[in-house]
């Protein structure tokens, strides 16, 4: 009888053991925001990308990474400071020849795929600030795209290329990029569940010509200040969440 017992009960705390062990290994993603269009996105197989690294002269504290990847979405200043990486990353930038031109990126660096859209960086064919490149990273089924300094609504191509993705950072301080109204029309052509605003004014960033986040989020619901780091959850939200991050 004891035995019996005894095995019973050692058979449920397999079961269980198991059960978290699988639960736990549901898509862990974490992201860490260091301001302007910066992240770093650790994936569930410990992959870690920082996308987007600003230089000393845009005024955000310098953070200490050590990334597996460094992804560039356009050759500025605000976004191709690659020393601020340590160690010896894999950069990967989305346009070629000094930035005139974009890059066909479709890599694979451990178990996510990292691929890019051609667009511009201003609403008139990158007369005014070039060409610019959105980053999708596929990782655990999980899709996340990083638009860089997108400067126009997309068009249809453009959408079916991105295709679905679970979160979004887009830029919606404006100027430089699209701003909080032409956001919103992004967000709707591409429907994402989660949405990190980026690219916006902070006291960090005082003296720039840019909207800050509550530009954006004026009149919007579902808004969570989410902090300095996040894991996505292992369940995505049914309907749109904005996730302000703060870079401290
Ligand atoms: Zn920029």
């Amino acid at each position: 009888m004891c035995i019996v017992l005894a095995l019973v009960t050692t058979l449920a705390l397999v079961v269980v053991a198991f059960q978290e062990a699988e639960s736990e290994g549901v898509r862990k993603v974490t992201l860490r925001y260091f301001g302007h269009a910066t992240f770093l996105i650790t994936a569930p197989d410990g992959t870690t990308i920082l996308t987007d690294p600003f230089d000393r002269s845009v005024g955000y504290p310098m953070p200490d990474v050590r990334p597996s990847v460094v992804t560039v979405s356009h050759e500025h200043f605000d976004h191709n400071f690659v020393q601020m990486a340590k160690g010896n990353p894999k950069v990967i930038r989305g346009l070629k020849d000094g930035g005139k031109e974009w890059a066909q990126v479709k890599e694979q660096v451990g178990k996510v795929t990292i691929t890019t859209v051609p667009t511009y960086h201003d609403g008139s064919k990158g007369s005014h600030r070039g060409k610019n490149a959105i980053f999708v990273f596929e990782m655990d089924g999980l899709r996340l795209a990083h638009l860089g300094d997108l400067g126009h609504v997309l068009t249809e191509d453009q959408v079916k290329a991105v295709g679905s993705v679970n979160v979004v950072m887009i830029p919606v301080g404006g100027f430089f990029t699209i701003d909080a109204k032409e956001a919103d029309q992004v967000l709707a052509q591409i429907k994402p569940p989660i949405v990190i605003p980026m690219h916006f004014r902070t006291e960090a960033t005082a003296s720039w010509s840019i909207a800050p986040v509550d530009e954006f989020l004026k009149g919007k619901a579902n808004v969570k200040r989410v902090g300095h780091q996040v894991d996505l959850p292992a369940e995505l939200p049914k309907s749109i969440e904005i996730w302000v991050m703060s870079y401290k």
